[in-house]
């Protein structure tokens, strides 16, 4: 019997080769219609036998293109219009979106295009944008919805004959490929010297401006690159002088480089790389993977002093698959930025920020639309974790289960913000944007809001923030709130918003342990927490316990000063009046010591905190590894190196009664002292201070279950980008039976908190509803 339906796809389906996979899926099973892409998703008209298009539904969500994602189908009977044909009809962009299509990430290019790169004979051999339906730009050049060449930064470039051959021709692999370009009728390379730079060069472009580039940097130049979601500046890895130039001109004195390298096989000369690491590095997001590297790794000495992990990635663009086929050598690829400013995006700002650093710019005439930094990940617990999601993973939703009627905009922390908009079940989760710090970074904030809004089809309904009002992402959400008219503000305690993150990446249902240690956020007594252990449901929290309370001398000036963490901890265990057991270290001024012993000698009124970064600094500094740092983070990163993983249990962290517990760290920070003047190892005592931890985290987490019976069990904040302590306690609490979550595509540190709060809001909205 002739039957006609009209099925409606939602999900990642617009961008990624979806509508020829429906035109052969019809013509294999012999159905007559049409495929349009529409503002929602993807719309099939469908008539033929009711077992053929029976076949055909199945069909649709399996055997999917490789970048495709399927989130919701909808299926309506209709009259049969008895149609000639199958069809792949014009999009029909006059629907308005209530739920936008989702535009897949950008996509590394595929090892077809690559094959034809590098193919003499090849039409596109050494064309430097070379893309079809399975790779290249995507979520970096849209413009609107839905998804089309018009609607890119593409929409400039005006197809000639042969790509527009293989545009209309549903059996070609670039068939509605939108970012479809050659060497007739796409971008162009361009070399430009930097305005500053004598003498002057008139700017070449093509082939030639690609060799010119490739030939400053064998000569130890730095060239400003542009790439998918912004500018990189590149130099060569190996050699310390043009390192040491970087550092100078970008004022970056210490933080760790990323670097790009040919290839797996390359990155594995630099690093030990398991098989995992390098599907993670050939992943089609190519991400920065953090990977432990080689005792005597060809590279400069300044690239990451004193780490033991180093920053990879593999070429993501043809650009960088021509520059590194031509160089073959590790190139430092960091983002085109002053330090602390989002990534430049344009070649106008390009030039302005990175006129004084970089001796060449790279460019060409594809405008880049939405700024994506690289994103970074790390192989933890056998499995790749995002640790800054951005290129490659942007802007995939996340399912979240939790009032879908409200579109909540959360606007995140002040370090490594993000924004989020919930809207009818789903989240988007901005790219990251970085530290709030600079009016560039709020503008790219601002960006990133746009972008989230314009992305879900809707103005934000309601507002989520932090609980610190000195945020700037509070005092922003303060400004729309007013802007919009917006009367729901939910106020989301930091380290709630932590959990929640996760609980909502994994889409948990019902109450969490939530374990949250990190290095600051604003708790509900006005003191600032950081190693909490919290009971979690939705938009409710109980705080179970936490870390015992000790002073910070000078707040935040004291998370850049681990000695002074040191000193406040020496005080708490009433080790603080005997000055010769730790000697002022020879980086910390004498006057700057004094004051701060002055201070937690008498008690002064200091902030106070329960964090557990600063409990890290402090033994980074007592055990000598570090007592002041240059970047956030760099005192547990250099404890983490150090210490041995198959130390033996040395400390115990107590646990006092009372209805909220508190870990007392005193007599740790006793013991770890006695241990270092009695000359134990320094890796000794880091080993069992991740162990103390470890321990710490599996007899809170008994404590909580043993009162309400809840078993699984969150670890997150930003602490837990450390390998060995999240391996160790997850590792520890499977074996005491509980059901273990940790972030995965989600960071656990700050960058994730706009998830959180979007979650704890819509619980909360939700929960309002049911009662009013
Ligand atoms: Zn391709
Ligand atoms: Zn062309
Ligand atoms: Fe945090």
């Amino acid at each position: 019997m002739l039957e006609r339906r009209l099925i409606a796809v939602h999900g990642v389906v617009q961008g990624v080769g979806f509508r020829p996979f429906v035109h052969r899926l019809a013509a294999a099973s012999d159905l007559r219609g049409s495929v349009r892409n529409n503002a929602h998703g993807v719309l099939i008209d469908v008539e033929g036998m009711r077992t053929d298009i029976d076949e055909f539904c199945r069909s649709l969500s399996e055997d999917l293109p490789s970048l495709a994602e399927v989130q919701h189908v909808a299926i309506e009977h209709a009259a049969p219009q008895d149609y000639p044909d199958f069809r792949i009809v014009a999009s029909d962009p006059r629907t308005r979106a209530s739920v936008a299509a989702t535009v897949p990430p950008d996509v590394a290019t595929c090892p077809a295009c690559l094959a034809e790169l590098f193919d003499p004979l090849d039409r596109r051999f050494g064309h430097a944008f070379i893309t079809c339906t399975d790779c290249g730009p995507r979520f970096s050049i849209v413009t609107g919805a839905p998804y089309d060449r018009e609607r890119t930064t593409m929409s400039s470039f005006a197809m000639c004959a042969a790509c527009r051959h293989e545009y209309d021709d549903p059996t070609n692999r670039r068939f509605h490929a939108e970012a479809i370009a050659c060497r007739d009728c796409g971008p162009t390379l361009r070399a430009e010297g930097s305005p500053g730079a004598r003498p002057v060069l008139a700017s070449l472009t093509g082939d030639e401006a690609l060799e010119h580039a490739a030939g400053v940097l064998r000569q130890g130049g730095i060239v400003a690159i542009k790439a998918l979601g912004g500018f990189h500046l590149a130099c060569d890895a190996a050699r310390e002088d043009v390192v040491v130039r970087l550092r100078g001109r970008k004022h970056r004195p210490a933080k760790p480089f990323a670097m790009m390298v040919r290839d797996a096989d390359a990155a594995a000369l630099l690093c030990h790389i398991s098989r995992d690491e390098r599907e993670l590095l050939e992943s089609p997001a190519r991400p920065i993977a953090l990977l432990v590297r080689r005792d005597g790794a060809a590279i400069a000495g300044s690239v990451a002093p004193g780490q033991q992990l180093l920053g990879l990635m593999l070429p993501s663009t043809p650009l960088h698959h021509l520059l590194m086929a031509r160089l073959d050598r590790p190139l430092i690829m960091t983002s085109g930025n002053r330090s602390d400013e989002p990534v430049a995006i344009d070649d106008g700002a390009a030039r302005d920020a990175l006129g004084d650093i970089a001796d060449l710019f790279l460019t060409h005439d594809r405008v880049i639309a939405v700024r994506c930094d690289d994103s970074v990940t790390r192989f933890m617990l056998g499995e790749p974790r995002v640790i800054r999601r951005s290129r490659g993973y942007v802007p995939r939703t996340i399912a979240i289960h939790r009032g879908a009627r409200q579109a909540v905009l959360a606007l995140g922390g002040q370090l490594k913000n993000t924004v989020c908009m919930a809207h009818s079940g789903r989240a988007i989760l901005s790219a990251h944007v970085g530290d709030l710090e600079s009016a560039e970074s709020r503008g790219a904030m601002r960006d990133a809001i746009a972008h989230v809004s314009r992305s879900a089809g809707v103005r934000p309904t309601a507002i989520a923030h932090d609980l610190h009002p000195d945020y700037a992402s509070t005092r922003i959400a303060d400004a729309m709130a007013g802007e919009l008219g917006i009367e729901d503000r939910v106020v989301v305690q930091h380290h709630h918003a932590h959990v929640a993150s996760c609980v909502a990446e994994h889409g948990v249902s019902g109450p969490v342990i939530g374990v949250a240690f990190d290095g600051a956020g604003l708790g509900t007594d006005g003191a600032i927490w950081g190693g909490e252990f919290l009971l979690v449901d939705g938009a409710q929290f109980t705080r179970c316990g936490h870390l015992s309370y000790v002073a910070l001398p000078g707040g935040d000036a004291a998370s850049r000063r681990p000695w002074r963490s040191a000193a406040a901890h020496l005080a708490h265990a009433s080790l603080g009046g005997a000055p010769k057991l730790v000697a002022r270290p020879a980086e910390v001024e004498q006057g700057e010591w004094s004051l701060v012993q002055q201070m937690l000698a008498r008690d002064a009124d200091m902030p106070r905190t329960s964090s557990v970064g600063r409990l890290f600094d402090a033994v980074a500094s007592l055990t000598g590894v570090c007592h002041v740092s240059r970047y956030e983070g760099q005192a547990a990163t250099a404890l983490e190196a150090i210490a041995d993983p198959r130390a033996a249990p040395r400390y115990t962290i107590a646990l006092s009664d009372g209805e909220v517990w508190t870990a007392d760290p005193a007599e740790l920070i006793r013991w770890i002292v006695d241990d270092v003047h009695r000359g134990v190892g320094v890796a000794e005592v880091a080993g069992a201070f991740h162990l103390a931890l470890c321990n710490l985290v599996v007899r809170g987490a008994e404590r909580i279950r043993e009162a309400s019976g809840v078993g699984s069990i969150v670890l997150t904040g930003g602490v837990f980008m450390n390998a060995m302590l999240l391996e160790l306690a997850a590792d520890a609490l499977a074996r005491a039976r509980f059901t273990v979550v940790a972030h995965r595509t989600v960071p656990c540190n700050d960058g994730g908190l706009s998830l959180g709060q979007a979650y704890v809001a819509a619980c909360a909205l939700e929960e309002e509803a049911v009662c009013a």
